[in-house]
């Protein structure tokens, strides 16, 4: 889940599927320093290896994406949230 080139390390983003995706966060002298670095950007570790902001991003468009085409969200008027569904249900 590292990089290294001329003595410098960085994490490498383990899934690469967004186009905008980062690719490696920031050079340090250390391993260490370069995973503190994604820690602290928020990048998200999987188990496998660190996945950057624009492909964590990539991943919840399509979960929402996901979850409109399956359900009848894609009947209700834009806006429409599972939230507000559930307090309509609630009323009911
Ligand atoms: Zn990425």
């Amino acid at each position: 889940m590292f990089v290294e080139r001329n003595n410098q390390y960085s994490v490498v983003c383990h899934t690469r599927v967004a186009e905008d995706c980062l690719e490696n966060g920031k050079w340090f002298d250390s391993e260490e320093e370069a995973q503190d670095w994604v820690e602290e950007e928020c990048w998200i570790f999987s188990g496998e290896g660190w996945i950057c902001l624009k492909c964590n991003a990539h991943f919840m468009r399509n979960l929402s994406q996901t979850r409109r085409d399956k359900g009848l969200d894609s009947l209700l008027p834009d806006g429409w949230d599972d939230d507000l569904e559930v307090g309509i249900n609630t009323v009911r």
